[in-house]
């Protein structure tokens, strides 16, 4: 992260195998990780970023600091069990957002479409609106919401999102 939220500095934060946890004081940045992750993987909804609008997302500056202009994360993912279909070890997904709004998006450091990510990332559980980030209220939330919206949870889990998209994306054709 460099310049997102309140990571004005370069932050690497490495999770290995197992459990991570995020300890710190109220206010520190643990959510700021989990909104990196979210926005990284193509979050466009200011609201599941905690932010008013996505110019809120860079490093607005503290009494010592100047503001950023650009906010950058990338998530590096072993590829190692061909997690998604991309002929290489790691994949690196990088998105980078200027304040005067332009937005840029690089999948092992070659520019992509949005779109590009988001179908390279349909039923791996990975994507920004699959089950990858459980977060407060997500688990009630899939209790209570209509079968067709749980199904969809069961759907990407059984590897069959990519195929409606398809056929969505057929039919309107
Ligand atoms: P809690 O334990 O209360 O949940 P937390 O560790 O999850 O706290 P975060 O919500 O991640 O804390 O971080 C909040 C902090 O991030 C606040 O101090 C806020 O000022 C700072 N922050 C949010 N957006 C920006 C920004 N654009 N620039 C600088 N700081 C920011
Ligand atoms: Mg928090």
């Amino acid at each position: 992260m460099f310049g997102f939220k309140s990571f004005a500095d370069k932050t690497e934060i490495e999770f290995t195998n197992g459990i991570s946890a995020l300890l710190g004081p109220n206010g520190c940045g643990k959510s700021n990780v989990v909104d990196a992750i979210k926005w990284v993987l193509g979050e466009q909804a200011t609201r599941s970023l905690r932010a008013e609008k996505m110019e809120d997302i860079i490093f607005n500056g503290t009494e010592d600091r100047k503001a950023l202009n650009v906010a950058e994360v990338t998530l590096t993912l072993e590829n190692d069990e061909d997690l998604v279909q991309v002929d290489a070890p790691e994949l690196s997904v990088k998105r980078r957002l200027f304040r005067s709004g332009e937005s840029e998006y690089y999948l092992n450091n070659t520019p992509v479409k949005l779109k590009e990510l988001r179908e390279l990332f349909l039923d791996t559980g990975i994507g920004k609106s699959a089950y990858s980030i459980m977060e407060q209220g997500k688990i009630d939330q899939i209790l209570s919401t209509k079968p067709e919206e749980r199904r969809y949870i069961f759907e990407e889990a059984a590897s069959i999102t990519k195929y409606k998209v398809k056929g969505q994306e057929a039919e309107r054709k």
